[in-house]
């Protein structure tokens, strides 16, 4: 006999649920923040823009309770340990944990400089490793967690002129499977998105380009480009009750992009 499932009100829900969000005063990160809340769940937000972050928290608790604002460079090993270690006191443990951080760089292999490709690697790949390891054991002591990490379309298709972004998010791809094997007996989710164009902070320099703009228009085959909500909803999904079975996807949120038609 199946299970009975959690009533479709609950299933798409994330009261009670702990969540731990980097890369929380971007685009994305502000709108899985937003979103989460709206879903019940409590914040510990995590950014190296320590600014932006608790105009963000500000903005936050006028809807319900203060989210913990945990300033960090993802980078640094003792800065991590610190923002989780507040996050899991604050919040009483950690259920959830999203990984937007990150930056981009345009460069091909020939024009990428060492110490650049090494500085990104460092961000998106060491970054993402640094706070898994800290939050894994918090969230071990959940009965229901899940990890979910903002890669990218290039680690599917290969970003031209785009070498250590797209070699970073595929680390992350590989990394997101590895950790779903790893921690499924924990019971523990591990997915990943894999965005195509979306309007944030970003995506603001190419935004104003004309020549650049034609191209993504035309690389996306749905009739328009991303917003950091539809990340934000797909986000959701795999964090709910409602993906329970699944694990260790890396899921295209590209309006066809990856299709490559
Ligand atoms: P964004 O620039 O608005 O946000 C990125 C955030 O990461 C910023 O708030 C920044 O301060 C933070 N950050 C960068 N380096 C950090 C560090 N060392 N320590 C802590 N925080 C750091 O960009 P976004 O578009 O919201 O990007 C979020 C994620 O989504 C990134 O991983 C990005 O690669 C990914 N992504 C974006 C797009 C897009 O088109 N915007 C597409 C695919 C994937």
């Amino acid at each position: 006999m199946p299970r009975a499932p959690p009533p479709l009100s609950a299933r798409f829900r994330l009261d009670g649920h702990r969540a731990l969000l980097t890369g929380a005063a971007g685009g994305i990160g502000e709108a899985i923040a937003r979103t989460f809340s709206e879903a019940g769940a409590s914040l510990a937000l995590v950014d190296r823009d320590a600014v932006r972050l608790r105009a963000l928290a500000r903005s936050l608790s006028t809807a319900g309770p203060a989210p913990i604002v945990a300033p960090a460079d993802v980078t640094r090993v003792a800065e991590v340990a610190r923002a989780v270690r507040t996050a899991a006191a604050g919040l009483g443990g950690l259920d959830i944990l999203v990984n937007a951080a990150g930056v981009t760089a345009k460069g091909s292999v020939a024009t990428t400089d060492p110490a650049a490709w090494r500085a990104l690697l460092d961000i998106n790949l060491t970054g993402t490793f640094l706070v898994c390891h800290e939050a894994v054991p918090h969230l071990r002591r959940s009965k229901d967690a899940a990890v979910v990490t903002i890669s990218s379309v290039y680690s599917l298709i290969g970003g031209r002129d785009r070498a250590a972004y797209s070699a970073s998010k595929g680390g992350l791809d590989a990394l997101t499977r590895s950790m779903a094997a790893d921690l499924a007996p924990d019971g523990i989710r591990v997915n990943a998105v894999n965005p195509g164009f979306i309007r944030t902070p970003m995506t603001a320099p190419t935004l104003r380009d004309p020549k650049a703009m034609r191209f993504f228009r035309a690389a996306t085959l749905l009739p328009r480009l991303g917003d950091p909500q539809d990340v934000a909803d797909a986000v959701l999904y795999l964090v709910s009750p409602a993906s329970r079975f699944v694990t260790g996807i890396c899921l295209a949120l590209d309006g066809g992009r990856a299709l490559g038609r």
